[in-house]
């Protein structure tokens, strides 16, 4: 079957989706991108395209779950697959305002799946979390191991799984992959792609590299009496080009089966809050103080992804280790010490950009 050539990314200017976005323009994909920038600066897509060489599609600043503005732009394009990624995804956020991440995520879900039904566009490959097993006993773990959600996060998660399995089973054709992410970080080898959170950062990746720039004094380490090695908690970390590689490799397979199906994206190996604290200090060369305070409501112990089932049935695996993803994070904090300049100038032409819908 003829892999997909135009390829819809929703939430395309976030961290993971910008990073794909030049993945898929690299292996010659058109692009039609919507993001809200709820959480992302407009000027990524022009790093994308700066990275790329090229930027062929559009870019639609809109909210996936409104409905009118979602159709027209599948109305406008011939869509052969779509990503998932645009999503609400801070658990202790989720924490705080549930009832707004099960709004995003299954609303945005939902919205999504309807246009695509409408327009008969048949293959999904949807953004879902490792954090939908929660506090599990044995690790590691695999796609069979049972969903715990222990936040609105990852139930958000589990709940859109649960629907699309649901929405697949009662719509022959449909064909959707769910990629149960661990732990993403790094950054584009450029320096010009990175995570870039707004306000304090919840994800430990770009604390330590804010901590080593100066910008925060130290990192927080949320509990060591866990029942882990080291007693901080141990998860599993993957370079996120290896995971934009992967959403390539996904759009290849997404029609080798039939109805849903979940894999896991991790490495298999867990490092501890303290492992990447040191790694971090070798490849950055700073010193990056912590302090241990206490459990962060919501988290767990240790999850550690078996990876098996995407080498089996891909022949695919992650290639970049805790080094590289530390020494690609460093060099887009040094780039960018304040993150993406609110508007960035470059010499290079925008990507068209298509507001609500309208050329
Ligand atoms: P991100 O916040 O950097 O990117 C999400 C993008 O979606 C942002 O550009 C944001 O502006 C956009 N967006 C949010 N709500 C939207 C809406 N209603 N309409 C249109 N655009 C919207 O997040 P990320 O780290 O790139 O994560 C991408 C996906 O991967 C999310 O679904 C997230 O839940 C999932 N995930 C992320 C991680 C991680 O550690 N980063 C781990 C597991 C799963």
């Amino acid at each position: 079957m003829r892999s997909p050539s135009t390829v819809l990314v929703t939430g395309g200017a976030g961290f993971i989706g910008s990073h794909t976005c030049v993945e898929l323009l690299d292996h010659g994909y058109e692009l039609i991108v919507i993001d809200d920038h709820s959480n992302s600066a407009p000027s990524v897509l022009d790093r994308v395209r700066r990275i790329a060489g090229r930027f062929t599609g559009a870019v639609y600043e809109l909210d996936v779950r409104d409905r009118n503005a979602l159709s027209a732009v599948f109305d406008r394009h011939t869509i052969d697959a779509v990503i998932h990624f645009a999503a609400r995804k801070a658990v202790g956020e989720s924490m705080r305002m549930p009832a707004a991440y099960y709004d995003t995520n299954v609303g945005g879900t939902t919205a999504l799946v309807h246009a695509m039904r409408e327009h008969g566009v048949s293959r999904l490959v949807f953004s879902s979390s490792c954090s939908l097993y929660g506090d599990a006993a044995a690790m590691p773990l695999t796609e069979r191991s049972p969903a715990r959600p222990t936040n609105p996060y990852a139930a958000s998660k589990w709940i859109c799984e649960r629907i699309l399995a649901d929405v697949c089973r009662l719509t022959p054709g449909l064909r959707v992959l769910s990629l149960r992410y661990f732990n993403p970080v790094g950054a584009h080898p450029s320096g010009l792609l990175g995570e870039d959170p707004h306000g304090r950062p919840a994800n430990l990746m770009p604390c330590l590299a804010q901590v080593a720039i100066g910008r925060l004094d130290r990192v927080d380490v949320y509990g060591d009496d866990y029942d882990t090695a080291d007693g901080t908690a141990v998860r599993d970390y993957l370079h996120v080009m290896d995971v934009a590689e992967a959403h390539r490799v996904a759009l290849d397979h997404v029609g080798d089966g039939t109805g849903f199906r979940a894999y896991n994206l991790g490495t298999g190996e867990g490092s501890s809050v303290l492992q990447v604290i040191e790694a971090f200090r070798a490849a950055s060369g700073r010193p990056v103080p912590y302090r241990v305070v206490g459990r962060r409501p919501g988290d767990v112990p240790a999850l550690v992804a078996d990876a098996t089932a995407v080498a089996r049935d891909w022949g695919w695996r992650p290639t970049r280790d805790l080094a590289a993803m530390c020494r690609d994070a460093w060099r887009f904090q040094q780039l960018n010490p304040y993150g993406y300049p609110p508007d960035d100038q470059n010499d290079h032409p925008r990507p068209a950009r298509h507001p609500q819908g309208k050329e």
